[in-house]
């Protein structure tokens, strides 16, 4: 196991880049510790296979190192890295039956035979094909083979890091969650740093202890499920993770006040806000009243998703939403909205700030 370092790296795909933009990684400085299971989260394009390909070796980025345990092994082939890396799609080799695609790892390291048997056997177990293990790899469906390619990541006990590009976007919904299970086991019992990617947020803030979320290429939060749902350090983090995700109201800002659709708001500490200035509340903390004591808002709609209900309101002519718990009566003559204090965030520039005096965060 290992500890992974990237050191001012940076990836184009185009020969000559010159503006940031045509960066498909932006300059990323940080350390990958040393038995973490970390989810890499954002959406389609923004960098995470990418990234992940630096990792493993796939790619050599165009600028920065990569360290394993402070060696440098940005140029080392991905053979002598000693990791794992599980992709998207399976791959298998057809002709061998399952237990040989499990094996194949091991078999290539030398590892004597009675050791490789006990191994395929349990990771055979831990993706449910066990009753499979000596049949062909030809023939069976995708979502069987995904499993295989799963088994292969997981079966050496002995690597720096297992990498895992969303390995569950063909596995039926019921088996994703019992793999995601298994991959957590695999991390408590063994201890490997891990890399798992997601677009999913779900997947991301289940399986990990830290999720490091990604937005047009660059790294905008690093930070354990609390941290990103309290402290969203970038609008796209709060937009992206919770559901639905943070409210944004377009504001300005005098001190310790801010003023939103013409209505004074008391933000609970001084700030100092200069550019495009956003507060960023989630649904969990706004507030309905009936008074008129707030920001005018209006009811659009309730949807009931079970556990709670999502209020939908007008807020200036921008749709916002509110959560109301179970139990929690929702006033049809609602008239205006307020924050509570703990679930206010200042944006500028889309970046989160902080008041005077509060920690860095
Ligand atoms: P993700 O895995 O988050 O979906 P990728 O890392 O695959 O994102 O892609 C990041 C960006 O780099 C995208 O704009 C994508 O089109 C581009 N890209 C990915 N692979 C290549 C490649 N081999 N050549 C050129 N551009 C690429
Ligand atoms: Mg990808």
């Amino acid at each position: 196991m290992a500890k992974i370092t990237l050191d001012n790296l940076a990836h184009s795909y185009l020969p000559a880049p010159k503006t940031e933009d045509d960066f498909a990684l932006k300059e990323l400085n940080h350390d990958w510790t040393d038995g973490e299971a970390y989810a890499l989260l954002g959406a389609s394009g923004c960098g995470k296979s990418t990234l992940l390909n630096i990792i493993s070796g796939l790619l050599i980025p165009s600028q920065g190192r990569v360290l394993f345990d402070d060696k440098d092994v940005t140029t080392a082939p991905t053979a002598d890295r000693n990791i794992a890396q599980v992709f998207q799609f399976p791959v298998v080799y057809d002709t061998m039956t399952v237990r040989e695609n499990l094996a194949f790892p091991l078999k290539n390291r030398g590892m004597d035979a009675a050791e490789i048997k006990r191994l395929v056997q349990k990771v055979g177990a831990m993706i449910d094909m066990e009753s499979q293990l000596d049949r062909k790899a030809r023939g069976l469906t995708a979502d069987a083979k995904q499993k295989i390619s799963l088994g292969r990541g997981m079966v050496r006990e002995d690597v720096n890091a297992l990498l895992f590009d969303e390995p569950l976007t063909v596995i039926d919904p019921h088996m994703k969650w019992e793999l995601r299970t298994q991959l957590k086991k695999l991390h408590s019992d063994f201890g490997h740093t891990m890399i798992y990617v997601t677009h999913d947020q779900t997947e991301a803030l289940t399986f990990a202890d830290k999720v490091v979320v990604m937005h047009d290429g660059r790294v905008v939060q690093i930070g354990t499920p609390q941290e990103l749902f309290e402290r969203p350090a970038h609008t796209f983090v709060g937009y992206f993770i919770g559901s639905p995700g943070m409210n944004l109201f377009d504001a300005e800002i005098d001190g310790t006040q801010a003023k939103i659709a013409g209505t004074t708001v008391d933000l609970g500490g001084a700030y100092v806000a200069a550019g495009k200035t956003q507060i960023g509340v989630r649904p969990e903390f706004i507030r309905l009243g009936s008074n008129g004591a707030g920001i005018p808002a209006t009811i659009k709609r309730i949807e009931d998703v079970g556990r709670h209900r999502i209020v939908r309101l007008d807020v200036a002519g921008t749709e916002i939403s509110a959560i109301a718990a179970e139990g929690e009566a929702v006033a049809s003559d609602t008239n205006c909205i307020t924050f509570a204090p703990e679930g206010v965030n200042v944006y500028v520039n889309d970046w989160r700030i902080a008041a005077s005096g509060e920690g860095a965060s």
